[in-house]
């Protein structure tokens, strides 16, 4: 792809003569600084309020984020970054491709939270991660019978509100390739409906540019994914054809999460005007130099992490703009990706250490530093020397504090032995714990958690602010374990959970009473649709003050004679779902948290536990974007989930449960776990990873969840007999688990009774 430099040199005309920014954000939070969103579309479902009510509820949050961030100072604002639940789910909304079975309902806010959430009589569309984050989009389904058609209403509306507001706002679109390669199509050629696309991208740009519009964003980040050279080629021509001619505003392809590679001469030998890359995620800007076509594009440079929490390196982000701007015809300074995976703002937060808080910005502080940044890069360096010097003192005192550097953990870690990380043979295991446990064939169980009631609600709330002593809150809890064993006993369960009443979140609470990691109270962030998590901070070396877990699990395995399982998170689960250290390496991280989990499975078998279960969800999610970084991360990952269980005797069980994920790449990895029983969210994806687990040869039980629980149906005897019979055909009655995909905690205790009952009474009639 040779730059034709008389194309380049019009192009240098057509830049100068675009209206510059040099301060902006990729993206933005929308659930609001205190889930004032979540709150709304809630009430919406529940039908306490109506449409416009919801409208408004929305407005009013975009009109305050939009002044706010002017008035921060940024020269160029993100809009149509907003969505009532996902922005894959918009983009498919705007390309005409919601599926046909939502199509017969009328009302287009209903037709869309189908679509999201499903009906009684209808399936959702599937969810999975947003690429390496802990976000959940919703994968668009490509058919024969999808027709493109343009419905632009949102983010012409987006903008036209942007505008009266007098804010210099850019509207925001998910990109042609990514929308594509993410959705699902029956034959894998979601790509050849390519051209039809850029021909609606087109009309999109000429409709943006007459409603005022002087830049767009397109979102690429499939760019930082391993593409093909036919696939590179596809991004060249769409976007030869998209900036090709006049009538539309400049063109921004953002990238983020990783670096394009190969894909930026692609999509950089163009007519487009700019391209965002993330420098936080490991991208030397010195390689930049050998990419000369961007010697007439803004390079909109991400060097303030959009999805970590450290205050930026200063020195190092204007170290780095120094390097672009000599290779760049303008350079902008922004976050790496969409403020979207941070919380709103460090001010909300009022028991944060003093010393930790110095070290750290969130969305409002990182808009700060933006700001800061581009001051520089107008004014120079020196204009900006109060500021660098803030930030490396506060970045010189993070790396001094013992905190980050505990003798003892450091001591353990290196003195692990191979034997740490391994169990006897599982054959010999499997003997030992059938003699144990005394299990029916199919044996029934839950992944967890039970309905979060709110009684449960209220009784945290009241602990929260001191209306309930310590005494009390323990007693409800108990009474809450003591009806969920009750529950499963007559349900006919035959291996029972204590039901996870007293976790606000699997992270959180073990996060919360590990030294090393740091909770926030405001610290919000969308996980899918209105589920928001607050991920706790991960700033120095882990260590267990005491026992976590198992007063709870010990007295639920009072209450019964069929064995509770002790419930765990997994050392990667607890780093993916936490802000981390980027001090050292994940997989060091891992190990300390490791040790930790360790020692509790430890403890909870001297309690009499038989069967242990360590949750490594995300798994799968942490696996790198590029295949050549995946191996060292599967490595490290799987050591950290053996040494959490190899510290039990043969005769513990342990299980673990994966969910959310296409498991194809990690399939190997599944097995090298080793964990005695793995249950996994199959129910969408019928299966398949049954086959793809033999093809491993993976031997161990295994649970493939019989019903979906992300949707409020319930499902019938013959629909879990169909799917337990389904299953047979890929492994042996001897292997085989009968679980839901997932937890049941944001089920309705109405919906979880019958579900299980129909789950209990499919096992027995198949055995
Ligand atoms: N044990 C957890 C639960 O049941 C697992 C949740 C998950 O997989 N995300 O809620
Ligand atoms: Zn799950």
């Amino acid at each position: 792809m040779a730059v034709a430099s008389s194309s380049a040199m019009e192009n240098i005309v057509t830049v100068s003569q675009q209206k510059q920014f040099t301060a902006t954000v990729l993206g933005l939070p929308r659930v609001g600084p205190r889930r004032e969103l979540k709150r709304a579309t809630e009430a919406y479902w529940a039908g306490t309020i109506d449409a416009q009510a919801l409208h408004t509820a929305a407005r009013e949050l975009r009109r305050t984020q939009l002044a706010e961030l002017r008035a921060a100072g940024l020269d160029s604002i993100p809009v149509g970054t907003f969505s009532y639940y996902d922005q894959m789910l918009d983009t498919a909304v705007l390309l005409g491709a919601l599926p046909p079975r939502v199509a017969d309902i009328a009302d287009p806010l209903d037709r869309y939270f189908a679509a999201a959430r499903g009906t009684e009589t209808v399936e959702p569309l599937e969810m999975t991660k947003w690429f390496d984050t802990n976000y959940h989009y919703l994968v668009p389904e490509i058919g024969p019978d999808t027709t493109f058609s343009l419905h632009p209403e949102k983010p012409l509306d987006e903008l036209q509100e942007a505008v009266e507001l007098g804010a210099p706002a850019r509207p925001v679109v998910i990109g042609p390739l990514t929308f594509l390669k993410l959705a699902k199509s029956a034959d894998g050629s979601a790509l050849t409906r390519l051209p039809e696309l850029v021909a609606l991208y087109r009309e999109l740009l000429r409709r943006l540019a007459n409603a005022g519009a002087e830049w767009v964003q397109i979102d690429e980040p499939i760019l930082v994914t391993d593409l093909t050279a036919a696939e590179m080629d596809l991004v060249h021509s769409a976007y030869t054809e998209l900036s090709a001619g006049g009538d539309r505003p400049a063109i921004l392809v953002a990238t983020y999460f990783g670096h394009p590679d190969a894909a930026l001469a692609a999509v950089a030998d163009t007519e487009i005007e700019g391209i965002a890359l993330d420098f936080t995620s490991g991208t030397d800007p010195s390689a930049l130099a050998h990419v000369p076509v961007l010697a007439n594009k803004l390079v909109v440079a991400g060097v303030v992490d959009g999805r970590n929490v450290w205050r930026t390196d200063l020195d190092l982000a204007v170290s780095t703009l120094g390097e672009l701007s000599r290779v760049a015809a303008h350079v902008a300074v922004s976050s790496s990706c969409s403020l979207l995976h941070v919380p709103y703002t460090l001010t909300a937060e009022a028991r944060l250490d003093e010393q930790l808080r110095s070290w750290l910005a969130f969305g409002a502080e990182k808009v700060a530093e933006v700001n800061v940044l581009a001051r520089g890069l107008r004014a120079g360096p020196e204009s900006i020397d109060t500021a660098l010097a803030a930030a490396r003192a506060a970045l010189a005192a993070r790396r001094s504090d013992p905190r980050l550097h505990d003798p003892q953990v450091r001591a353990k870690v290196a003195a692990l032995k191979p034997e740490a990380f391994r169990r006897a043979p599982a054959e010999q295991r499997r003997e030992l714990q059938r003699e144990r446990l005394q299990l029916p064939t199919l044996p029934t169980t839950t992944i967890g958690s039970y309905p979060q009631t709110s009684a449960i609600r209220l009784a945290r709330a009241a602990r929260r602010t001191g209306q309930i002593d310590e005494a009390e809150y323990i007693a409800r809890m108990r009474a809450e374990i003591a009806n969920t064993v009750a529950l499963q006993e007559e349900l006919g369960l035959d291996v029972l959970v204590h039901g996870e009443p007293e976790r606000n979140d699997m992270v959180q609470y073990f996060a919360e009473q590990l030294e090393g990691f740091a909770a926030t109270e405001q610290g919000w962030v969308q996980s899918y649709g209105t589920r928001c998590v607050r991920p706790p901070i991960l700033f120095g070396d882990v260590t267990r003050r005491q026992p976590m877990t198992v007063e709870w699990i010990d007295y639920a395995q009072s209450l019964t004679d069929k064995p509770v399982k002790g419930m765990l998170t997994g050392p990667v689960t607890i780093l993916a779902w936490s802000f981390v250290r980027d001090d050292q390496p994940l997989g060091e991280s891992a190990r300390q948290v490791a040790l930790a989990i360790r020692d509790e499975t430890v403890d909870l078998q001297s309690t009499g536990i038989r069967i242990i279960q360590v949750d490594e969800p995300a798994l799968r999610e942490l696996l790198p974007l590029r295949a050549v970084d995946r191996p060292a991360y599967l490595d490290w990952s799987v050591q950290s989930f053996r040494l959490a269980t190899s510290g039990v005797s043969d005769a513990t069980q342990i299980h673990t449960h994966l969910c959310y994920s296409e498991f194809g790449d990690v399939i190997d990895s599944i097995a090298g776990l080793d964990a005695d029983v793995t249950s996994i969210e199959a129910a969408r994806s019928h299966m398949e990873v049954l086959d793809d687990l033999n093809a491993a040869g993976f031997d161990l039980g295994v649970g493939p969840g019989v019903y979906d629980i992300h949707s409020p149906r319930v499902p019938s005897v013959e629909e879990v007999t169909a799917s337990l019979r389904e299953a047979l055909k890929a492994v042996s009655a001897e292997r085989l688990w009968v679980n839901p995909d997932c937890g049941l905690k944001t089920r309705s205790r109405t919906e979880v009774e019958p579900a299980l009952r129909n789950m209990v009474a499919a096992a027995a009639s198949v055995r």
